[in-house]
């Protein structure tokens, strides 16, 4: 039985990131970028308007006196996307809207707001500031200005500014495949009728969601019933499709726990079993030995009970599979201050589930009470996990605690 900082040393030393792949950005949110991303042109493109009114040369503005206005022609109109004049002629002024790009020979915009215009002329009161309202040629970045670092995650402001920026398509590191095996025989789907003994299963959707959340589609769930054929059957089809299958259930110390035996029988060598935490405890994690994959195919078998099979996904599954897809940064931890106290009996790690907010500067944690391993309601109504060290017995209210936010996406 080892610790979870041991258990995730193990993981990182043995996941491997995946291939590089080029893909349009439309698919690649949630992955990260596995080249920089240098500027293919200045931006903006162009000198550009960032207001509407009108374009202006000083020049015109010579013979201004205080108190008076003075009078200029428009001679012409430009919106956003039009093609510009290739020259400003003296003396007049060109209507421009937001975003159109100015007249060369220009040197200021003036909101409307501070023309008054009668027929075609336009009246100026003040003299504009050089440069006023102009968004400059290669103002933000000039030409091969590296914009995104390797490394980087692709959220959709990345993403935005990938495509505002001319780029249809990225080098990233790509997802693995992954499958899902559940066991159990007492297991039902949701919306059918239940036996006596039955329950309805939760953790194929638990597991299937938090997948989607981190852009894992259409991903595959096998099931099996707690039989030695059944469960090799279900590993073996999920073998052969994924390079991490995520199982949930038997793998616990039951006469009807078959999984692990499984995963030897079909020659998955075992890397850790049991971790000090709760909830959580049996989990397991083994990787294929003999295929030479670029991640090394990988089996995590997490225990049963709903809160176990997510908790556990959160810190062991998600972690590994960010890492395979190129981050190098890990899950954010804060300090918050303990709104109750909260006591444990074991010399486990404890994750209690808990709501933490924001008051006058400061964050504070509510522990929730639904602290039993099947008790999903209690997780679903949480928004981190309040970590409770192996050695401690009472965390006293008041006292600073670390959470771990429950972060569900990839970026
Ligand atoms: P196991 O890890 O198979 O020993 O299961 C531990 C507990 O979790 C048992 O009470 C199971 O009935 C329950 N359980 C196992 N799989 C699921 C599932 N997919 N959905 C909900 N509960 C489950
Ligand atoms: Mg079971």
């Amino acid at each position: 039985v080892i610790s979870v900082e041991e258990a995730q040393r193990i993981i990182r030393e043995n996941v491997a990131k995946a291939s590089i792949i080029e893909c349009k950005i439309q698919d690649a949110l949630g992955l990260v970028l596995a080249a920089p991303i240098l500027a293919k042109q200045p931006n903006p493109p162009f000198d550009a308007s960032s207001v509407d009114g009108y374009a202006v040369s000083l020049k015109s503005f010579d013979a201004l006196k205080s108190g008076e206005a003075i009078a200029l022609r428009v001679a012409g109109e430009f919106e956003a996307g039009a093609h510009r004049p290739s020259r400003f002629i003296p003396k007049v002024t060109f209507r421009i809207f937001t975003g159109a790009q100015v007249p060369k020979g220009a040197d200021a915009v003036v909101m409307q707001e501070n023309v008054v215009r009668k027929n075609d002329l336009a009246y100026f009161t003040a003299m504009p500031q050089l440069g006023a309202n102009i968004r400059p040629h290669g103002g933000e970045f000039q030409k091969r200005t590296k914009l995104f670092e390797e490394g980087t995650r692709i959220n959709p402001a990345v993403l935005g500014a990938l495509a505002g920026f001319g780029f249809a398509k990225v080098k990233v590191y790509a997802r693995p495949h992954v499958a899902i095996v559940v066991t159990g025989n007492e297991l039902r789907p949701p919306g059918t009728r239940l036996m006596p003994g039955q329950i309805w299963d939760a953790n194929s959707s638990t597991l299937l969601a938090m997948l989607e959340a981190l852009g894992f589609q259409s991903v595959k769930v096998f099931r099996a019933r707690d039989t030695v054929k059944d469960v090799l059957r279900a590993f073996r089809k999920a073998q052969k499709i994924a390079d991490v299958v995520v199982a949930s259930g038997g793998v616990s110390v039951g006469d009807h726990d078959l999984v692990r035996p499984a995963l030897e029988q079909l020659g998955v060598q075992q890397l850790f079993w049991r971790i000090r935490m709760k909830p959580g405890m049996p989990i397991y994690f083994g990787k294929t030995s003999g295929k030479i994959v670029r991640n090394r195919k990988c089996v995590f078998a997490l225990p049963g009970n709903p809160v176990s099979a997510l908790v556990t996904f959160q810190l062991f599954v998600r972690e590994a599979l960010l890492q395979m897809m190129g981050s190098t940064t890990i899950a954010s931890r804060l300090d918050a201050r303990l709104m109750q106290s909260i006591t444990k009996s074991h010399a486990r790690r404890e994750y209690v589930r808990g709501l933490f907010d924001w008051r006058g500067g400061a964050l504070y944690v509510t522990p929730l009470n639904l602290r039993e391993s099947h008790m999903m309601s209690g997780i679903a109504n949480a928004n981190c996990l309040i970590e409770v060290p192996e050695e401690t017995t009472l965390l006293e209210a008041d006292s600073q605690v670390r959470i771990h936010p429950l972060q569900w996406t990839a970026y």
